[in-house]
């Protein structure tokens, strides 16, 4: 069936100019061109064009995971508390799971990643060694309540994800599973199109042993990753560890003073040692008692009130750092201390954190949250631990050459769990010998919305979007640029297209002058451009390539024969 789509039908409102709350590339073109359309912060829409983004990247995945026998199911998004808790994650997960009530008051939460869900479901469905392996998957709309939802589609509050989860009951099944899924992505990322690395990754909030990111390099990325020029050492800056510690020059601690006295020591202690008015406060001191941190002063924006360090005195160690030991760059960091301790660590703008070339590693009781930190993106920690920073040129923990860092978008990421939610929920089978197995779990995510953005990132030029033809909305742009008789030739060329099988986008749009169909040709990005211009009469069409700009004329026979 013929696929031709008229411009004169289509819901599309191209911009002139850029969104003003755009910051990113993709943010800006995807707006102007009319392939989405924004409701509430990190909250889309997504328009005719869009969506034909969107399926042709859902198209890729859904073949690359049927191709490794994982199954389609689609499971709720809204979802009871229960499992959650079970898991501890309704609390874990902490500001950025959306949680809400029932009308009976009954507390649900909008599903973030779906752990708990396909683990319930395989208690139910399978109770033999012999329903296993599984792999189920869904392209399904998650929700997070971000804390920055900048960059457009890149970062929603409510977004599109591939996730999956195999189930086995060995571990070298569960290696075999992770190993099809990292290739699954492989070929998914080729496919659409994407530049990608796989880097060692940090679990975080999912649990679990080993895991890998897929990143995209593109400058607007919010992760940074540091690759090895000789060896294949590939990590997020935030999984980087340096055996036997970070390099000399990294470790820019200075000495921390520790008060440890058997008394419990008093504001006129504290003052005196640091050689300060006891009424003093003091905007680089970080103080901890008995390795708990009590109070941080951080220059511009908070200071330790000594007076009011009072109550938390204690016949104990106490440390006290000053901010530039405790930082290593005390004019970039600020951070406040709350019920938790130190909660939140922000970093001010610095063309080098700008780069993301350094992090804070913190870890609550379990050692959990190790994040890198972003420009001005707040992040959570429960006990201060370190700062380091990764520079271009550290040593490869695994070869010392030289480190390089790249800045990248998180497209996927794959997780080998382990027996993390099988013990938390009892997932069990009966196994060969007839006693009952717990089943060990992977979990794998696409960033399906994300990566539509991504593709925008690593493709668009000056003039606009630039899609690679397995992703593009139209296989052909054609374009009638005059008046009757072009737009007569361009409805027939573009019907001639669609019956040899490509997908076609014609601008038959009265009233619109040829400068703003090019632009506009330009701007939405499909790959080849035809065009019915001023040698219209002799039946001759001009054929351009969007991404090279080569254009030729040629007979419109000619430009079919090529194209199909
Ligand atoms: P990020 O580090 O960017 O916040 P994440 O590590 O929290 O992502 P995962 O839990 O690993 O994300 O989820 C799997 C995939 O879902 C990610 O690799 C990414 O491609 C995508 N994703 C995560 N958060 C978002 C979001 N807010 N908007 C769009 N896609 C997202
Ligand atoms: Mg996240
Ligand atoms: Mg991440
Ligand atoms: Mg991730």
């Amino acid at each position: 069936m013929a696929q031709v789509q008229r411009m004169s039908r289509l819901m599309v409102k191209t911009l002139r100019d850029d969104p003003a709350d755009a910051e990113t590339l993709s943010h800006k073109l995807l707006v102007r061109a009319g392939y989405v359309r924004r409701n509430a912060a990190g909250i889309w829409s997504w328009l005719p064009l869009g969506m034909k983004v969107l399926e042709n990247v859902s198209r890729v995945v859904r073949e690359e995971m049927d191709a490794i026998g994982a199954q389609e199911v689609l499971l709720p998004a809204l979802l009871p508390k229960e499992p959650y808790e079970a898991t501890g994650r309704w609390d874990e997960y902490g500001p950025e799971l959306f949680r809400l009530k029932d009308r009976k008051g009954a507390e649900y939460l909008l599903g973030p990643t779906h752990e708990e869900i396909f683990t319930l479901l395989v208690k139910d469905q399978c109770t033999s060694y012999k329903d296993l392996p599984v792999i189920l998957y869904q392209i399904q709309t998650k929700y997070r309540d971000e804390a920055r939802p900048r960059s457009g589609i890149l970062r929603g509050r409510e977004f599109q994800m591939k996730d999956s989860y195999s189930f086995d009951t060995t571990d070298e099944g569960l290696a075999e599973s992770y190993a099809l899924h990292r290739q699954a992505y492989i070929r998914i990322f080729d496919r659409l199109g994407l530049r990608h690395k796989i880097v060692s990754a940090v679990s975080g909030a999912m649990g679990g042993s080993a895991s890998e990111e897929f990143l995209a390099p593109a400058a607007a990325g919010e992760d940074t990753f540091a690759y090895c020029p000789s060896c294949d050492y590939a990590a997020n800056t935030e999984a980087v560890t340096f055996p036997g510690g970070e390099p000399a020059d990294a470790s820019a601690h200075g000495p921390v003073e520790v008060l440890d006295t058997p008394d419990t020591p008093t504001i006129e202690t504290l003052a005196a040692f640091l050689d300060v008015p006891a009424s003093a406060t003091l905007k680089n001191l970080l103080v901890k008692v008995d390795g708990e941190i009590v109070a941080v002063g951080v220059p511009g924006d908070r200071e330790v009130d000594l007076g009011k360090l009072e109550d938390h005195l204690a016949p104990a160690a106490v440390e006290l750092v000053t901010a530039e030991d405790f930082t290593g760059r005390p004019d970039l960091v600020r951070g406040y201390v709350g019920p938790q301790g130190l909660e939140k660590v922000r970093y001010l703008a610095d063309p080098r954190i700008a780069a993301g070339t350094a992090w804070v590693t913190g870890a609550n009781q379990e050692g959990r949250h190790a994040r890198n930190v972003v420009a001005g993106r707040d992040f959570e920690v429960d006990e201060y631990l370190d700062v380091v920073v990764v520079e271009e040129g550290d040593p490869c923990p695994k070869c010392s050459t030289g480190l390089k860092l790249d800045r990248a978008i998180e497209i996927g990421h794959i997780f080998q769990l382990g027996r993390k939610y099988a013990d938390a929920m009892q997932l069990d089978v009966l196994g060969q010998n007839g006693k009952p197995v717990r089943v060990t779990m992977g979990s794998y995510g696409v960033g399906v919305s994300r990566a539509v953005a991504a593709l925008a990132e690593q493709t668009a030029d000056e003039q606009g979007l630039c899609w690679p033809a397995e992703i593009a909305p139209a296989d052909v742009h054609v374009v009638a640029a005059g008046k009757t008789a072009q737009t007569e030739l361009a409805l027939s060329v573009a019907e001639q297209l669609g019956e040899a099988g490509l997908r076609v986008l014609v601008d038959d749009r009265a009233g619109v002058s040829p400068g703003v169909k090019f632009t506009d040709a330009e701007l939405i990005g499909v790959p080849k451009i035809l065009v019915a211009g001023r040698r219209t009469a002799e039946g001759v069409v001009e054929l351009k390539d969007r991404r090279t700009g080569e254009r030729e004329e040629l007979p419109v026979a000619e430009a079919v024969a090529r194209l199909a």
